[in-house]
């Protein structure tokens, strides 16, 4: 694990698979898989990109030790960034996919960059949702009231340990815990919603349950808990073992019934669905689909651009498609063999074999980063199939009910990603029978909403 990888450039869009590196498992693309082969029942529609990870700077004021970036000191690493001009094309050309996305302006540390807070409010005027992947360090009162103003949806701020002195140490930088906590109590007093994103790491991960309660008590309303896929400065580090990943997962999964009022996720972890799953068949996670329900969403619904316009999988992942410089972003999104290859796998050995492909599927990226092969199994995942039919994934089953929606709900409904509709149409529909309406109303979904997520805006609006 952690090896160096170059940047590796997609050979041409469209380009033939046999120019693809040779160890690559093959994988099929719309034209070879044919409209009478529908595969799973997806379609082009349902390869939206949901989740764009804005990576627009290098430059950083910490220098944390896990840094998939590799992110330069805060004077350096400018030079090559797309200008606020090219950022603002930019996100004009994925408002041509999918203006419903949610884009997360993130670095190195975003707040460095003087113009962030323009491109952040050009984003907003086009209907996007924005957040902002940051330590936290830069927020005071006037920038948490001026994210508010933006209209700026939350931010995910980084916490490493709970001990001021390893946060510290990890990050670089005395005083990073301070910074982060200051911050963390702007968003408060100014009302920006905030997460808290932890790294599991081996000097880390048994601080979990403690960092969990912290983050309830201190009115979190998500905790993302990250795998690392030790890219950038992260090859230095070495990653927790599988054993300790899946007690890892096994405690999130149980997380699931103990914290109401904030959502408990692993991320890049998708076998948390698989641990999921075997708790409980009819757990929301597994109802939800990708990015909510703490599977993978890399090339089929998410990218990341790198600060000098490479369009790649996912942050973890240094697979560029191209770059937004050269080609359009709709160009890159729609018609990548690189992408195609994340929506139409055939992944190789225990992922392929495994009844739980459909609902996990397995990291992408650290075989990648392990041997090139973005395809093959993941490693870190200590499943062994046993050779059963393929749990299928929630959009495809369609649930029997006597509740009908009224057509301004259903238009609502369609608008939510297709991996949050089944988990939401369901939670509706049960609500209606429980209280005896037959007719979901917009007025019964708000309702709902504000029950769930008070009269903070959710993750995701609908
Ligand atoms: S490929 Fe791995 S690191 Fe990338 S989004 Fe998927 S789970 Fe996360
Ligand atoms: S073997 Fe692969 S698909 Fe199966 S649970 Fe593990 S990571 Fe997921």
């Amino acid at each position: 694990m952690g090896k160096s990888l170059p940047v590796l450039h997609s050979p041409g869009t469209p380009a033939s698979q046999s120019a693809f590196p040779s160890n690559v498992t093959r994988f099929d693309s719309p034209a070879t898989r044919g409209s009478d082969n529908p595969y799973d029942g997806r379609t082009v529609d349902d390869f939206k990109p949901y989740l764009v990870a804005l990576n627009l700077t290098k430059r950083c004021n910490l220098k944390c030790d896990h840094c998939y970036l590799d992110a330069t000191t805060k004077l350096g690493g400018g030079n090559d960034e797309l200008t606020t001009e090219e950022c603002y094309r930019l996100i004009d050309q994925i408002a041509e996919v999918n203006r419903g996305c949610l884009l997360v302006i993130t670095g190195g540390e975003p707040l460095v960059r003087p113009d962030i807070l323009d491109i952040a409010r050009h984003a907003v005027k086009l209907g996007f949702m924005v957040v902002f992947g940051t330590n936290g360090m830069l927020i005071d009162d006037p920038m948490a009231k001026e994210l508010v103003d933006i209209g700026v949806m939350g931010v995910g701020i980084s916490i490493d340990s709970l001990d001021p002195e390893k946060h510290n140490a990890f990050r670089g930088l005395a005083k990073a815990w301070e910074g982060a906590l200051a911050g963390i109590e702007a968003c408060k007093r100014n009302g920006l919603q905030f997460q808290i994103h932890f790294s599991a790491q081996p000097m880390n991960y048994q601080e979990l349950p403690k960092v969990v309660d912290w983050a309830h008590d201190l009115g979190a309303k998500v905790l993302n808990v990250f795998f690392m896929v030790c890219t950038g400065r992260g090859e230095e580090l070495s990653d927790i073992t599988p054993s300790q990943y899946e007690e890892v997962l096994g405690y999130l999964v149980d997380c699931q019934d103990k914290y109401n009022d904030m959502l408990v996720r692993a991320r890049c972890a998708p076998h948390f669905k698989r641990l999921a799953y075997e708790k409980d068949p009819n757990s929301p996670i597994t109802k939800a689909q990708g990015y909510m329900g703490g599977g993978c969403l890399a090339g089929t619904n998410y990218a990341r651009v790198t600060p000098n316009g490479d369009l790649t999988p996912c942050p973890y992942m240094p697979l560029s498609a191209g770059n937004v410089r050269d080609k359009s972003f709709v160009d890159l999104w729609e018609r990548s063999d690189i992408f195609d290859s994340f929506r139409y796998p055939h992944l190789k050995g225990k992922c392929g074999d495994c009844e739980y492909s459909e609902i996990c599927g397995g990291c992408r990226a650290r075989p990648y980063v392990d041997h090139g092969d973005w395809l093959d199994e993941d490693e870190w995942c200590l499943y062994t199939p046993k050779g059963g039919d393929k749990v299928e994934v929630a959009f495809n089953v369609p649930e029997a009910t006597s509740v009908v929606w009224d057509e301004a709900a259903e238009t609502r409904l369609n608008r939510i990603p297709y991996f949050l509709r089944a988990m939401v149409k369901k939670g509706v529909e049960r609500h209606a029978v429980e209280r005896n309406l037959s007719v979901v109303t917009i007025e019964l979904m708000e309702e709902l909403r504000k029950k769930r997520f008070g009269n903070e805006t959710p993750v995701f609006k609908f």
